[in-house]
């Protein structure tokens, strides 16, 4: 039987850097990244099915009611979620995954798929958090400032991931190099190779 892909779950405040990491763990291993779907307007540059699906506030909510997200949450006045077929075939061909998504989405998700990997990024300090949701400029003021203090709440909620990866500036590489560490040691847990002890006596 096909082994089941693993499920990582990535977050962290804005301006963690998050994005970036997996950014680049997607180039040193081989992930399946789910597009999001958000109401949220596109930043210059983002492309529609690669960076999300950008959709109506009432497109949004008719995926809910039909039950195509695995998860959704609202994130400063817009909702983001996770269409659950593309994560389950993944998932189902032996592919791993990664999401990048909010707290609140990912505590759905863990108890849907408990076997879920959780993943927190966190910049080195408060400061440094600040300084980054500040210095992205493609945001107004206001939305800066609720992204501060979602930041804020979000932190409160670290203790609840498996493993906590620190992004120093200039430093994606370490952190991504952390990541892939926490792959490795996840694909050689007992409860995920139990066919070893078979094949080894016969
Ligand atoms: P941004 O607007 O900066 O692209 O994303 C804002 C926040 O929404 C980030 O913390 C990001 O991880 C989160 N996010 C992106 N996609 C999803 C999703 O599908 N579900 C949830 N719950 N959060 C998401």
């Amino acid at each position: 039987m096909k082994k089941k892909g693993l499920l990582f779950i990535i977050s962290g405040p804005a301006g963690s850097g998050k994005g970036t990491i997996v950014k680049r763990v997607r180039e040193l291993a081989e992930f399946d990244f789910s597009v999001s779907a958000t109401t949220r307007s596109p930043r210059p540059g983002e492309l529609e099915g690669v960076h999300y699906f950008f959709v109506g506030k009432q497109e949004f909510e008719e995926k809910i009611a039909a039950g195509e997200m695995l998860e959704y949450a609202e994130y400063v006045g817009n909702y983001y979620g996770t269409p659950k077929k593309p994560v389950e075939k993944a998932l189902s061909a032996g592919k791993n995954m990664i999401l990048d998504i909010d707290v609140q989405g990912a505590l759905q998700v863990k108890e849907k798929l408990p076997e879920a990997i959780m993943v927190f990024v966190l910049p080195p300090d408060f400061a440094t958090l600040m300084r980054r949701i500040r210095g992205r400029g493609t945001e107004s003021p206001e939305i800066i400032d609720k992204r501060m203090q979602k930041a804020r709440v979000e932190l409160e909620c670290f203790d609840q991931y498996d493993y906590i990866v620190t992004n120093r500036d200039n430093d994606v590489e370490n952190a991504a190099q952390d990541v892939l560490a926490i792959l490795k040691a996840e694909t050689l847990k007992t409860f995920r190779n139990r066919d070893i002890k078979e094949h080894f006596f016969s």
